[in-house]
């Protein structure tokens, strides 16, 4: 593409495949919005091999060469801002506004540069006269990045700068539910970037799988569902290849007893319900104490009540719907669950099946059994149990109890408390005091089947070098 597109009309005609392609509808109203290309797997083979030949001069160019197209590509990002996050928010689903559609591209623009700005310096390990060590990165090769629905542009630039910085050259597949928004990105990215840096194959879980099997492919960073790594790891063991994955999540949050529920209701309900519940690292289950339970309670519903779901492009709304069916389904069948297991559901958990779109309302649920599917079970939408307890080593037992280990987060006057309670919980990341905020300068990953490998940051950098020591 030669010229940015100056509106969402100029950006849709760039990416979209016509008729023939694959209608893509709004979750939000049902509506098509356009037609994602249907990518074979002997278009995957061509944009591997075309990756494959632009590698080596890409590799070859300077740390400082890639970091500048890396800053030229988030201000080519940011002139069109508007149109990707209309587009977004049309098939995406989530709001304009809110922690939503502007705020992922504009999260796209910030990791761009974040990454642009690391130093990965060679590392003397020793030299004491008779030894000199050093440990360096060299590129892999052709990175494969698959990403999920949820952030969709966002995610993929977690993959994709990086693994350009360090001179890797990148096939991205996005999610057979988002493709558009991340054709728009990359289509916007490659007005910047030489030929055939980064290209994308849009197609289902085939195209996927081919990626992560594929010979030319040398590292896949995938995020996205923990039985989909599982795959992704049995289909890369021919070629043993290196392997990010960023996978599922349940995660907890406990309140200390000398918390302020109202001081922290807001900041507790983003950690749920941004992009309406649909975010691995969101605050899944929530544990109160008995002694603050019913105000923590009150509380968060007097928040909820305050921030309207609805239509993304209604600038009013801060919630959307779900993205597709399959989730809204599950979002559905663990509310039943819970109700049927005895819950108390304090708002919402009645969703309205004549209106258009995956719409499901903002539920609270107290009252829950700590076993019930709800808590136990990825709900992945604005679905919030809410579980009483009366010790907290009972409390972490329960945070610790599930398989998974993306994120968590504690909730204290206390700080130093808090740290104290966080060091216990087994997740990759602890917050204090809010839960989910993600920074490109601090390694972000998951431990249990919430995958391996870390992302951002300079330790993000190294997960997409092939490590090299020079010894004598
Ligand atoms: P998914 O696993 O169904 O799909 C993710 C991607 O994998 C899609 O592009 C899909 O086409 C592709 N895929 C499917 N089958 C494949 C296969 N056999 N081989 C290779 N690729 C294949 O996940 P989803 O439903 O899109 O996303 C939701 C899940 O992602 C949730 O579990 C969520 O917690 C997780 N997630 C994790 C993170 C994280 O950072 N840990 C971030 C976002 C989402």
């Amino acid at each position: 593409m030669s010229q940015l597109p100056s509106t969402y009309a100029d950006l849709l005609a760039a990416v979209d495949a016509g008729t023939d392609g694959r209608e893509i509808r709004d979750p939000a109203t049902g509506e098509t919005i356009g037609h994602a290309p249907r990518d074979t797997t002997e278009d995957l083979d061509d944009a591997i091999a075309a990756a494959t030949a632009a590698q080596p001069a890409w590799g070859r160019r300077s740390h400082k060469e890639r970091s500048d197209l890396l800053l030229r590509a988030a201000d080519a990002l940011e002139a069109c801002a508007e149109p990707l996050a209309e587009l977004l928010s049309r098939e995406q689903g989530k709001p304009l506004n809110g922690p939503n559609a502007r705020f992922e591209v504009g999260a796209c623009a910030s990791w761009l540069r974040a990454t642009a700005g690391f130093e990965l310096e060679e590392n003397v390990l020793v030299d004491d006269g008779e030894t000199h060590a050093v440990l360096r990165y060299r590129p892999i090769g052709v990175v494969g990045a698959i990403s999920p629905w949820n952030w969709p542009m966002m995610i993929s630039v977690w993959q994709l700068a990086p693994a350009l910085r360090m001179g890797n050259t990148v096939v991205t597949k996005p999610s057979e539910y988002t493709p558009l928004s991340v054709l728009a990105l990359c289509a916007v990215l490659n007005s910047v970037f030489p030929d055939d840096v980064l290209r994308v194959v849009s197609g289902e879980r085939e195209i996927g799988s081919a990626l992560s099997s594929h010979p030319d492919i040398d590292k896949v960073m995938f995020t996205g569902s923990t039985a989909t790594g599982r795959k992704i790891i049995e289909s890369s063991a021919e070629t043993i290849k290196r392997l990010t994955l960023e996978l599922g999540g349940n995660d907890p949050g406990i309140v200390l007893e000398d918390a302020d529920p109202v001081a922290i209701a807001e900041d507790l309900f983003w950690g749920a319900f941004i992009n309406t519940g649909q975010t691995c690292a969101a605050l899944k289950r929530l544990y109160v104490p008995d002694s603050l339970y019913d105000d923590v309670c009150a509380a968060l519903v007097d928040v909820a009540g305050k921030m309207p779901m609805g239509v993304g492009l209604e600038e009013e709304n801060v919630l959307g719907p779900l993205q597709n069916k399959a989730q809204y389904d599950v979002v559905d069948r663990l509310v039943e669950a819970a109700k049927d297991g005895g819950a108390k559901v304090l708002v919402g958990g009645n969703p309205d099946t004549d209106q258009p779109g995956f719409f499901y309302p903002t539920t609270l649920v107290a009252d829950i059994d700590p076993d019930n599917p709800l808590v136990t079970e990825e709900q992945f939408g604005p679905a919030l149990p809410i579980i009483r307890y009366s010790t907290l080593d009972e409390a972490i037992e329960a945070a610790n109890s599930v398989d998974v280990g993306l994120g968590a987060s504690v909730w204290s006057s206390d700080p130093d408390r808090a740290r104290e309670v966080a060091a216990r919980i087994e997740s990759g990341t602890i917050w204090i005091n809010g839960h989910g905020g993600v920074d490109p300068r601090i390694p972000f990953g998951g431990v249990k089947k919430s995958g391996y490998g870390l992302e951002f940051g300079v330790e993000g950098l190294k997960g997409l070098g092939l490590p090299q020591v020079i010894s004598g």
